[in-house]
């Protein structure tokens, strides 16, 4: 049996540890939030391109507000 789990940044499955490939810089340590961010809006940009920019950084606040890394950063706390 495996136990699979998701990466506390994005929420990716990953097999082990805490953060995926993507939300990690070449060290393993999680990147910044402003890096994810930055990351996560031009994702959600390409998956909604009729979204005003307002709207795109809404939407990655509150999917990071579900995210144990982000939630109680001061970014999404404020938001
Ligand atoms: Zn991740």
């Amino acid at each position: 049996m495996t136990t699979r789990s998701s990466c506390e940044s994005c929420g990716m499955p990953i097999e082990s540890g805490r953060y995926c490939e993507y939300c990690t810089d070449e060290s393993g340590a999680l990147q910044s939030f402003d890096q994810r961010f930055g990351r996560m809006a031009a994702w959600q940009t390409r998956r909604d391109p009729e979204a005003s920019e307002q709207d795109i950084e809404r939407q990655v606040l509150d999917y990071m507000a579900t995210m144990p890394a982000w939630r109680n950063h001061p970014r999404v706390q404020a938001r």
